[in-house]
């Protein structure tokens, strides 16, 4: 591909300045990754310029393109991140900083829960700016369409990793499209077997509705238009494989009880014609009682705004009917990003309604994983300063804030480990409690038999809300530090 070629594969228009500027990263990144081969025997430099039309396609937002372009430069070439500073600015530095930055997160080979939680929090936290996340989802996208080349355990192993970290924040961030396209892709490795098994099944069971389909999108068009009512397009889906794989689990695999495997959408220009094309499609139509769901007045947790309902055609072929504007639609398909096209104000703006929405989403995907309500209150106030990441010497990783110490350490891990740490390690050396720990650093408490005496200096070294609310709680309970002085110094007087 060449800087034109990719320049011509962009779908919205750019500005000339835009077009400069994609340009000039275009050839900085190649000439970067001159010489360098992928598994396929591509040229290197051909992955992060198809990772960057991907991006495009949700995102038309030509800093982010570039910082995508330039993704791997640091990590894999001798370009430094200084130079790309030098060159492109602080913007789509920060950019690439963030994504080499993820690169380093790593699922260990485990099915333990815990630590993929751990791994999640890590990853979110990590990207302050929601743009170095959709980055590494369209770099993950890439990736995974081209898994053929790599090493077979490797294969698996990136599977996996999609399967529990990226694609629930696709999906947490709306992103329809990316989430689809991923599951599939990873399904195939993972699960080889049942893949094909279910691809099949889907395939025999579909043999000929196609034809009903097109008949029904007839009908139904018919229809709307004897009742005057206003629609922009028809449009025919399938069911994905991976998708139909986790429904088939809940309906013992019995593929007859699932009647979304087609659908047809309806796609109306207003809300108020949705709701009018739901009744058109009922006044003709035969509906199966109790299917009619409507996430336009009760959307789901991602956003998701649809109205679904599943009716029998002429021929008794049972089919769902999903009812939406076309802003509802690109919303399913782009998620978060499509808060680009819709909200109103310049890219400053749009930017912050974006970061906006993914503060609120990285609060609610914090409180699924934690006792939520204290989590929340401590999130408020940790979440967005600098966060450290340290690790038990099982391997767990432990999520802090800058200028953490042991003290912190020991509370996030047990409340009661904290009143029974009588020192630390770390990286197997005995430190003060008050030490200042660093991301990477190993630590180990040192825990005593009985219950350890606390005293109002801890409160100094303790950096969390989490450690400073169960000290407090403990100083009170025990009448020590500061109401203890107080009171002997009353005494005293
Ligand atoms: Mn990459």
């Amino acid at each position: 591909m060449t800087a034109a070629e990719f320049i011509s594969k962009i779908h919205y228009k750019l500005s000339p300045e835009e077009e400069k500027l994609l340009q000039r990263a275009f050839i900085f990144g190649e000439k970067a990754h001159d010489g360098q081969k992928r598994f396929s025997g591509e040229a290197y430099f051909n992955h992060p310029a198809e990772a960057a039309l991907i991006l495009a396609r949700i995102l038309p937002n030509a800093s982010t393109i570039a910082a995508t372009l330039l993704h791997d430069v640091p990590e894999d070439t001798k370009v430094t991140l200084a130079e790309i500073r030098k060159e492109f600015g602080e913007e789509i530095a920060n950019l690439v900083d963030g994504v080499t930055k993820l690169g380093k997160v790593r699922l260990r080979n485990s099915k333990d829960e815990y630590y993929v939680e751990n791994l999640r929090k890590m990853f979110v936290a990590t990207s302050k700016d929601i743009r170095v996340i959709l980055i590494k989802l369209a770099d993950r996208v890439h990736n995974m369409r081209t898994i053929q080349f790599v090493r077979k355990e490797k294969q698996k192993r990136i599977a996996e990793e999609t399967l529990e970290i990226f694609v629930p924040i696709t999906n947490r961030l709306g992103i329809g499209e990316w989430k689809d396209e991923l599951e599939d892709l990873a399904f195939k490795i993972v699960a080889p077997e049942e893949f094909e098994k279910t691809e099949k099944l889907l395939k025999e069971t579909l043999h000929g509705r196609e034809k009903a389909l097109r008949q029904l999108q007839k009908d139904v068009s018919e229809i709307l238009r004897t009742e005057g009512v206003k629609f922009e397009s028809l449009r025919g889906r399938v069911k994905r494989v991976y998708s139909l794989y986790k429904k088939l689990q809940k309906y013992e695999g019995d593929i007859h009880k699932i009647y979304d495997l087609v659908a047809l959408r309806v796609i109306t220009k207003s809300t108020a014609d949705c709701y009018a094309a739901l009744g058109a499609v009922h006044k003709h139509l035969q509906l199966l009682p109790g299917r009619v769901k409507d996430f336009i007045a009760l959307p789901k947790p991602n956003g998701y705004k649809s109205i679904h309902t599943t009716v029998f055609d002429n021929h008794n072929n049972i089919f769902e009917i999903q009812i939406r504007t076309e802003q509802m639609h690109d919303e399913a398909v782009k998620g978060i990003a499509a808060h680009w096209y819709y909200e109103e104000g310049n890219k400053a703006d749009k930017m912050q309604k974006m970061q906006v929405q993914w503060v609120q989403d990285l609060q609610d995907m914090q409180e699924q994983l934690h006792n939520p309500e204290d989590f929340l209150n401590a999130l408020k106030i940790d979440f967005f300063q600098k966060r450290i990441f340290v690790l038990t010497p099982k391997g767990d990783v432990r999520d802090l804030p800058l200028g953490a110490t042991p003290v912190d350490f020991a509370f996030s891990v047990h409340s009661n480990l904290g009143f029974y740490m009588q020192g630390a390690k770390v990286n197997g050396k005995m430190v003060k409690i008050n030490h200042l720990l660093k991301s990477g650093d190993v630590v180990e408490v040192v825990k005593s038999k009985k219950p350890v005496t606390i005293s109002d200096d801890w409160l100094k070294h303790a950096k969390t809300s989490n450690a400073r609310s169960k000290i407090r709680h403990y100083l009170e309970e025990n009448q020590t530090g500061i109401f203890n002085s107080l009171k002997k110094l009353i005494r005293r007087n």
